[in-house]
């Protein structure tokens, strides 16, 4: 056995490069051997628990700090006028933010609200549907959104196989405007349900207002227009008349007191995404098969590389050594499929040996549709 010192001098010598290529290298040993046929991948991340304790979490104050210290001097008070408290006028409130003082990378973050916040790191996960090899997988702090990482995922995933994905799931997380109608651009049948809209309490949410993607304006439920006025980070900014707003009857529902007309913002690809949540109400039993298969595929990768590869925790801070934690554990998950499957392909049969395809393996039979089951 090596050194245990020999292994963390490979791992800082090879960086999560290699090791990246070796997971690479497993994914194309299972497209040689059948087990990937490429067109449909499900897609999902999972929180993976830091190696950091509660003592070492402190909030980010020094931020706070240098940019006080830079803000310009405040003029000095008139005579005999009061000095103003608080804080300057042109600066916002900086929230402080909780962080690692051990494992910086880091950042703390939940699955669901019912839980606390934890320091974490995200796994992004992609999975094929034929015999559940993982044809990508990749490694952000965790508060990076799974949204976001999307499309640079469905493009990683067509390199890794040679591939190109024709059918794609993924849960509510991913549902962005973006997503969708970059995968409509892509001709990519996403198979990911749009969440319901939260209810709005006190004022008229933004379901009620219609957008007409023709003439790029939102109609107010008076039938008033909404013209685009800028852009911000969420999306584009439409803005309605204050002359329109003033004498409405819905005023007092529709905004706040303080300002003169309503704004809505829409973000990017909100068309495609009006489009698949009509498309969500009329999702035929292929479709719902295919959310039903995202649960056990990916899912239960996630719950493997847990409770069997020793995914639940960090072995090791950074982000680059986790990386390879991570890229390691899904080329062994991969290389097991390899093993389970290889001997058994071979059949002997007419006084010479055969090789089955992967749909009449058994395991393959094992995992098909009842139908198919039946047919087998
Ligand atoms: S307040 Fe303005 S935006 Fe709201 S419903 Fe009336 S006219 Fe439309």
């Amino acid at each position: 056995m090596p050194d245990h010192s020999s292994l963390t001098r490979i791992r800082q010598c090879w960086g999560a490069e290699r090791f990246k290529e070796i997971f690479r290298k497993s994914v194309a040993a299972c497209g040689e051997a059948g087990l990937i046929d490429g067109d449909t991948v499900h897609v999902d991340a999972t929180l993976i628990r830091a190696d950091v304790s509660w003592e070492s979490l402190t909030e980010r104050h020094a931020a706070q700090v240098f940019s006080e210290n830079d803000a310009p001097e405040e003029d000095p008070p008139p005579e005999g006028g009061q000095k103003r408290r608080g804080r300057p006028k042109n600066q916002s409130r900086i929230v402080a933010k909780k962080c690692s003082l051990t494992d910086p990378d880091a950042t703390l973050t939940t699955s669901c609200k019912q839980y606390r916040m934890e320091p974490s790191y995200k796994q992004h996960t992609a999975v094929d549907d034929r015999a559940g090899v993982i044809v990508d997988v990749e490694l952000t702090t965790g508060e990076a959104s799974e949204g976001q990482q999307l499309q640079q995922q469905v493009a990683r995933i067509e390199r890794n196989t040679g591939c190109d994905v024709s059918t794609l799931t993924a849960d509510g997380a991913y549902a962005y405007g973006a997503n969708y109608a970059a995968f409509e651009a892509a001709t990519i049948d996403a198979v990911i349900p749009v969440p319901t809209e939260r209810q709005a309490v006190k004022r008229i949410p933004t379901r009620r207002f219609k957008y007409d993607g023709r003439h790029d304006v939102v109609r107010c439920p008076t039938g008033k227009h909404l013209r685009c006025s800028t852009r911000n980070r969420q999306g584009v900014v439409y803005r309605a008349r204050a002359g329109d707003c003033r004498v409405c009857p819905l005023r007092t529902r529709c905004f706040s007191a303080k300002a003169s007309s309503r704004i809505i913002v829409l973000g990017d690809g909100y068309a495609a995404l009006l489009r698949a949540r009509r498309r969500r109400l009329r999702w035929s039993a292929h479709e719902r098969g295919l959310y039903a298969r995202h649960r056990w595929r990916v899912e239960g990768v996630h719950g493997e590389a847990k409770t069997q590869h020793g995914l639940r925790r960090a072995a090791r801070r950074g982000q680059w050594n986790m990386a390879i934690q991570v890229y390691l554990t899904a080329a062994v998950m991969n290389l097991k499929r390899l093993a389970a499957f290889c001997p058994a392909r071979l059949v002997w049969q007419g006084n010479e040996w055969h090789t089955l395809p992967y749909t009449d393996h058994p395991a393959a039979i094992k995992t098909a549709s009842p139908a198919r089951r039946q047919a087998a």
